[in-house]
């Protein structure tokens, strides 16, 4: 920072005032004795010539004083009054009365006397007394006062003080003039010390140029201050990258992409529209605890990269924590457009990243948005955005979900379901209903299914598609998946204790349920409560379950239940992954065909091979085959001749409350054993 010529506030000022009043203070003093000395030099002179006077008169009355001779006394006196200056005179004998005196002033007799009057007194007065002894032959015989008018002393000292303080005012102006550039040179980086540390006081910020030109002490200070702000700067640099940084990847971090969308809605000069998305990686877990976490590392380094370089300047990315990445890509108004750049993002993920010799595929699921299209501010947009992620990832691996306005709607009406499910079961508003499974080669009912059922009370009945998401999220599963598996076993068994032929109950089981510790112990415990044989219950995982997931656990726990008797089906085949090794790997009894490949069939030859395909294969893995949703007689024949084990759908019965499943039950095993008779005959 340079300093101009402005310089002159505050302490400038004062430096200012001081040498004009020092110097005027100076000259002053030096005037006053000077006049002072000057006066007194004065008076010493006319006293001096005064004197010479007064004796040269008194020696021409010393004889008429002697004589007392007035007349003559006042002659001379006369003469002696002549003198300039002279006001008085008199002459005085031996005892000091006066025997004649000339002059045109009265006087205190005392001044007459008083010849050694201070030069103040003198001065105030306005003359000067002179005392001379008047001696005749040696001896004093008396006195000869003179009195001078020294006033005009006075005038003098008087002009010449006046004129001493107009000079001394004049000497002092000059001298703040000639003082300026030194007083600049002082004050300036004083000056501008001030207004920096005022600056970086109402502004709190430490954006403030350097001060230069400074000496001495002045110096050291302003370096200091210099030094102090730039450490700070330095400081404010390094905060600023952590605060808005990611140290891993070096891309902004979430509070960066938090400003970046804020300032799509606040900057008048910014960007119009944009498209926002938010990636993340599939499954990025389990590679973590698989290979570890510098694998983890490496993985989303090369991610930042990709996504880095396909940017370019078009775009911003950010890293927003664990897996997950945003990108903001600005002048986007449309969903369409949108899609567009989406995809040029997803197409760098296409190349596998070879890691520890190690290719590997990585996939996103992505939530987007495109503003101010589908959020009028940012906090809407943000979760907005977060809404549509959740939505993807619920879509599954590499799916992409714009939002709509339906995923808020569906968050609030989960909210309010989480809610009322946590009274539904004190409430005795769940139920469970039972899916006869019938045997395709006995056509006798050989089991049930255990579907849950919740009788909302102003909701009416409520889907479990529905109700056991809601519940696998707010963590309820495990409290009502316990009490399904209680009340179906007890009902399996009560049926057998009714008469009724073993038939077995299958239960559905959540991901979220086996994982739990202690699951083993709450199927023992069920079973010991309920006294229903092992052999005759059945559970049904899907296999939403291994992802995410170790799949070491889950074959832990599917061989645990075989140890003890439990039978396990493998749900909804042909829905999800349809992965060979889950088969190949996993010790499954059972394998349940999803209804959506079991309606496919009507689609002609192809579907019906693939159906006879999975048949063979689970067969040849030891698995039976249950197909699920036969709706027609026709598909179950169909999956009769392709070698079905087992059917449970509509064609035979839909899901009833106990007492009516089994009566449904016991009919269909009526109609068989009439059938199979009739066949005999
Ligand atoms: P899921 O285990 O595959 O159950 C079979 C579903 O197919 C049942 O739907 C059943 O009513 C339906 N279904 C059976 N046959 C037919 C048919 O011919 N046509 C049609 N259109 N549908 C048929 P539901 O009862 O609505 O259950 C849906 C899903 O909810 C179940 O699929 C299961 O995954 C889950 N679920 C039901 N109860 C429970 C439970 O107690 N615990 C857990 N974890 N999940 C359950
Ligand atoms: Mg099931
Ligand atoms: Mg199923």
């Amino acid at each position: 920072m340079k300093f101009g010529k402005s310089d002159s506030t505050g302490i400038g000022r004062r430096i200012a005032k001081l040498v004009a009043y020092s110097v005027f203070a100076a000259m002053i003093i030096l005037a006053v004795l000077l006049s002072v000395l000057q006066v007194k030099e004065t008076f010493e002179s006319k006293r001096a010539g005064l004197e010479a006077t007064a004796f040269v008169f008194a020696s021409a009355i010393a004889d008429h004083v002697e004589t007392r001779n007035s007349s003559e006394i006042q002659r001379v006196l006369r003469s002696v009054a002549r003198v300039p200056s002279v006001l008085n005179a008199a002459a005085l004998d031996r005892t000091g009365v006066t025997i004649a005196q000339m002059g045109n002033a009265t006087f205190l007799r005392s001044d007459l006397i008083n010849s050694n009057q201070s030069t103040l007194e003198m001065l105030t007065k306005g003359f000067l007394p002179i005392s001379v002894d008047i001696r005749r032959g040696g001896e004093v015989v008396g006195s000869l006062v003179l009195l001078a008018d020294v006033s005009e002393v006075r005038f003098h000292l008087l002009w010449n003080l006046m004129t001493t303080i107009l000079g001394s005012l004049v000497a002092a102006g000059f001298a703040v003039q000639i003082s300026r550039p030194l007083q600049r040179k002082i004050t300036a980086p004083l000056v501008a010390l001030t207004k920096a540390i005022t600056k970086v006081r109402d502004t709190r910020s430490f954006e403030v140029a350097n001060i230069e030109g400074a000496q001495g002490e002045t110096k050291v200070l302003v370096e200091s201050f210099n030094g102090m702000i730039d450490d700070i700067r330095t400081r404010d640099q390094a905060m600023q990258k952590l605060a808005y940084f990611d140290p891993l990847t070096g891309l902004p971090n979430r509070v960066h992409f938090q400003k970046i969308v804020d300032e799509l809605f606040s900057n008048p000069d910014g960007p119009k529209t944009a498209a926002l998305f938010v990636a993340d990686i599939d499954n990025f877990h389990a590679i973590n605890d698989a290979m570890g976490h510098s694998i983890g590392d490496a993985m989303l380094m090369n991610v930042a990269a990709l996504f880095k370089d396909e940017a370019g300047e078009t775009a911003q990315i950010a890293r927003l924590g664990g897996d997950e990445f945003a990108i903001c890509v600005p002048n986007i108004a449309t969903v369409a457009e949108a899609e567009l750049q989406l995809a040029r993002f997803i197409s760098t993920l296409y190349q596998p990243v070879k890691l520890l010799g190690q290719e590997l595929h990585i996939t996103v699921a992505v939530g987007a948005i495109v503003v101010p299209l589908q959020a009028t501010t940012a906090s809407e947009a943000q979760r907005y955005l977060n809404l549509a992620l959740h939505e993807a990832k619920n879509l599954g691996a590499g799916r992409v979900c714009f939002y709509r306005q339906e995923l808020a709607e569906n968050i609030k009406v989960e909210a309010e379901l989480a809610q009322g499910l946590r009274l539904a079961l004190n409430n005795n508003e769940l139920q469970v209903h039972y899916q006869p499974v019938v045997d395709l080669k006995t056509k006798r009912v050989s089991g049930f299914e255990a579907l849950a059922r919740w009788n909302h009370p102003t909701k009416g009945f409520i889907s479990p598609a529905r109700f056991i998401p809601v519940a696998e999220k707010s963590g309820m599963i495990s409290e009502l998946g316990d009490w399904i598996l209680l009340k179906s076993c007890r009902q399996a068994k009560a049926w057998i204790d009714a008469g009724q032929s073993p038939r077995t109950v299958a239960v559905n089981i959540s991901a979220a349920q086996i994982i739990q510790a202690g699951f083993m112990g709450k199927v023992r415990a069920a079973l010991a409560q309920s006294g229903l044989p092992a052999e005759l219950l059945c559970l049904e995982l899907t296999e939403s379950l291994f992802v995410g997931k170790s799949m070491t656990t889950v074959e832990k726990i599917l061989y645990q239940l075989r140890e003890i008797g439990v039978r396990t089906a493998l749900d909804d085949f042909g829905t999800g992954y349809s992965s060979l090794s889950y088969l190949e790997n996993l010790p499954f009894d059972k394998l349940k065909i999803d209804r959506a490949f079991v309606s496919g069939m009507k689609g002609g030859r192809k579907s019906i091979d693939l159906m006879k395909g999975i048949i063979n294969l689970a067969h040849a893995l030891g698995m039976s085959v249950v197909a699920e949703g036969a709706e027609s007689l026709n598909e179950v024949e169909t999956l009769r001749e392709l070698d079905a084990d087992s059917v449970q759908g509509y064609a035979y019965a839909k899901p009833a409350p106990a007492d009516q499943a089994l009566a449904i039950a016991n009919q269909i095993d009526e109609q068989a054993s009439y059938k199979n008779v009739a066949n005999l005959r």
